[in-house]
């Protein structure tokens, strides 16, 4: 699936609990994300033992939908494990 998603860490990397991106193919995408590739801040957060849940998709958004929303800054918001709408154990 292409689009806009987000990751949530868990347990959080310092200070950073979030990673959004933009992918072509968002599965192929979470996969090198998970094996320590595709982007240096899941790199260390895999490497530092946290787990990297898809916790939102945006389908067929692209790289300026991305940009808005790192602009906000508020990833937070925008994650339902955050929120409190989604327990950190569901699939
Ligand atoms: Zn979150």
């Amino acid at each position: 699936m292409k689009g806009v998603y987000l990751l949530h860490f868990q347990p959080g990397y310092k200070h950073a609990r979030h990673y959004l991106g933009y992918a072509d193919d968002i599965e192929r995408r979470l996969q090198e994300h998970r094996s320590g590739q595709g982007a240096r801040l899941t790199e260390v957060a895999i490497h530092a033992g946290c787990e990297l849940l898809l916790v939102r998709i945006w389908p067929d958004r692209g790289r300026r939908f991305e940009r808005k929303l790192k602009d906000r800054k508020n990833a937070p918001k925008l994650c339902p494990i955050c929120a409190g709408l989604l327990e950190p154990s569901a699939p």
